[in-house]
């Protein structure tokens, strides 16, 4: 069972596991990431934060097999805004929540036609209007879109911190303030990008819910958890 962080400062309070946690993720991402069409540099900005409203909720295999056929019938945000919403839902249905997702993309599609966003600070402030995409989404964007530092964390995050440095946070970000505090230490400077595709990957296939692969763990080492179970 974790510990409470107030309780147990000095456990966390080591900015050489915080330094380990962060390089091992990074050197590990350099072999082992994943390839998804919206990771790589020719997807267009649009293209980034469509494929990150799907991620809310759907897998990322059936996002990378809806991508392509979504991005011929709605290649760019001009024709979002010139089709109808009974079509954009439609062509949403077989990833689900279409209704909601095609209001997203709608009011989306409309600001960034008549804003047409360049700089970090644009996207982020137009990004904040739009219904359906909270903060994880719009940071996760952000990081892989611009390559900046921005906290992205979601309960994957919580999951392998709470197990690595044996702390309690809570399962829902928004409702623990340690979460951003933690997330800001670990989360580097600079490789946000790398960094966060080497997190939610290691979180998917290493340290995972049920059955964390403890023994393949380049983290076991220094792992709470791993200790205990020894
Ligand atoms: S040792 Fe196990 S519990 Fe600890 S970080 Fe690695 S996979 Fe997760």
């Amino acid at each position: 069972m974790g510990i409470t962080l107030e309780k147990q400062n000095t456990t966390y309070i080591n900015q050489e596991k915080e330094k380990v946690f962060t390089l091992s993720l990074l050197e590990w991402g350099k072999n082992n990431t994943r390839h998804f069409p919206w990771r790589e540099n020719n997807y267009t900005l649009y293209a980034k934060i469509v494929a990150e409203v799907f991620l809310q909720k759907t897998n990322s295999d059936q996002v990378a097999f809806f991508m392509p056929i979504f991005l011929t019938k709605f290649p760019n945000a001009e024709k979002i805004l010139a089709s109808q919403l009974v079509d954009i839902e439609q062509a949403l249905r077989p990833l689900g929540v279409f209704r909601r997702r095609a209001v997203t993309l709608e009011v989306l599609a409309k600001l960034l036609v008549t804003e047409n966003p360049v700089k970090v600070i644009e996207w982020e402030k137009l990004l904040l209007r739009v219904p359906g995409i909270g903060d994880y989404t719009r940071n996760a964007f952000l990081i892989n879109g611009f390559n900046v530092k921005r906290i992205a964390v979601d309960t994957n995050f919580i999951r392998l911190v709470n197990r690595f440095f044996g702390i309690s946070l809570k399962r829902d970000p928004r409702k623990d303030k340690n979460v951003p505090k933690i997330a800001k230490k670990v989360f580097p400077s600079n490789k946000t990008r790398d960094f966060l595709f080497s997190l939610l990957d290691y979180c998917s296939e290493i340290c995972k819910s049920k059955k964390p692969e403890c023994q393949k763990c380049i983290l076991k080492e220094l792992c709470n958890y791993f200790k205990l179970q020894e």
